[in-house]
């Protein structure tokens, strides 16, 4: 293919007459906030991809959990064909046959009252801040511009400046600012420090149950329902980010719901979109969603009929728990396996369901170098942190594809600590 493009801005050319590799044009034209793995993929199907010279990979990353349904499930796909032949958008200016039911449907999945559907998790996270800072001023009664927010060291919610400003990671957080103020960072699972933190004007605590781009960072028994309790006793809402660990991930369709605990409200976002389109929501009880007003909060994109179709189609996938039943069954399959790596090139593993967090021995290679080896041996995966390899297959994956992709990640793993 031969392509004449115009760069963006920069002196190195003008134009391009020449053929180029995708890859190649994407680290010149695209701005640099990522290092993908040098793989370039063309199509999928379930739990596996295909690059552009036709090799096949498994997906042990799943989008980060945006497609725990894996690629192009028929059900999905199907649903969204449909609504593209229908009505695609119309914005919120009007009512659709599809943002009604779609809102009750997830309503009834979280045991919540009432939805604000948006697109991307970190839109959805703002809509939880600025819910739960409603919330206080008309509902606690805390004096105007004085509530207080507590969040946890390590936790991933987004990308936007308000969301960076109390991140803790200084790759995400650094040169930025200046960040917004109200909020408090106390240690993830230190329910002391938790308690010490909330004052008469802290309104939430916004927390991931279990920390995913930490590296699958699961909290001592306990954390939760302490958690709950001391929202309870203090008036504070508990407001749990379940955008990675949520929509059958962990075994159960919230992560919470291993714990017996249900937040005030829910922050939902990747797999709800089925890795078909963005689709994001905020969940909640009736007194904190009636604290929004027309006009009050919006989204041109947020609630269209083509997301809610796609949303509600994620909605069956999840209701009868047969996806949830295999991420727990496939999950012991996943923790046997990690497990024997202890010892043998790795120094830890925690799972949950399909989603393990690997720590690799400080001695050796990072992380990434595990993964471009992975890549080799035609499995995709990604690091977290340093040496912490993450891992989250698609829930409909095979169990013989799941050895499969055990036997590599063994053998690259072994040959680390060789
Ligand atoms: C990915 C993620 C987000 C942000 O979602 P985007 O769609 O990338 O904005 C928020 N919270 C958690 C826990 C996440 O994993």
């Amino acid at each position: 293919m031969t392509a004449t493009i115009t760069p963006i801005s920069g002196s190195e050319s003008a134009s391009i007459d020449a053929p180029e590799l995708p890859a190649e044009l994407e680290r010149r034209f695209a701005a640099p906030t990522y290092a993908p793995l040098p793989v370039t993929l063309v199509s999928g199907e379930g739990a596996w991809v295909v690059d552009e010279d036709g090799r096949s990979y498994l997906d042990m990353l799943s989008g980060y959990s945006a497609l725990n349904f894996g690629h192009r499930h028929p059900a999905l796909v199907a649903a969204a064909h449909q609504q593209l032949d229908k009505l695609t958008l119309t914005s919120r200016a009007f009512h659709t046959d599809q943002l009604g039911p779609f809102c009750a449907e997830l309503s009834q999945l979280c045991q919540l009252d009432g939805v604000v559907p948006m697109n991307t998790g970190a839109e959805a996270v703002e809509t939880a801040i600025k819910a739960a800072r409603r919330w206080g001023y008309l509902v606690k009664g805390v004096p105007a511009d004085r509530a207080r927010i507590v969040v946890a060291d390590g936790g991933f919610h987004g990308r936007t400046t308000t969301i960076v400003g109390f991140s803790t990671d200084p790759v995400s957080r650094d040169h930025f600012g200046p960040y917004g103020p109200g909020f408090d960072v106390v240690p993830f699972g230190d329910l002391a420090a938790t308690e010490a933190a909330f004052a008469d004007d802290t309104v939430a605590i916004l927390v991931e149950p279990i920390q995913g781009e930490a590296g699958v960072v699961i909290p001592p028994d306990g954390y939760l329902p302490g958690l709950r309790r001391l929202c309870d006793r203090m008036g504070v809402l508990l407001i749990l980010d379940e955008v990675q660990s949520g929509l059958g991930r962990t075994g159960r369709t919230f992560a919470c719901d291993h714990a017996g605990v249900r937040p005030d409200a829910f922050v939902l976002g990747k797999a709800l979109g089925g890795g078909i389109l963005p689709v994001s929501a905020f969940v909640a009880r009736a007194d904190i969603i009636g604290c929004f007003t027309p006009g009050s909060h919006g989204s041109t994109f947020g609630g269209g009929p083509l997301a809610c179709a796609v949303g509600r189609a994620v909605l069956t996938l999840l209701a009868p728990g047969d996806l949830q039943r295999r991420a727990t069954g496939l999950g012991q399959v996943l923790h046997g396996r990690l497990s024997a790596l202890v010892g043998h090139g790795a120094t830890a593993v925690r799972v949950r369901g399909l989603w393990a967090g690997v720590d690799l021995d400080p001695r050796g290679p990072v992380a990434r170098t595990a993964c471009e080896l992975l890549l080799t041996h035609g499995v995709l995966a990604k690091d977290a942190h340093g040496h912490t390899l993450r891992l989250a297959p698609p829930l409909v994956i095979d169990e013989a594809d799941l050895h499969r992709a055990c036997d590599a990640i063994e053998s690259v793993v072994h040959g680390l600590a060789g």
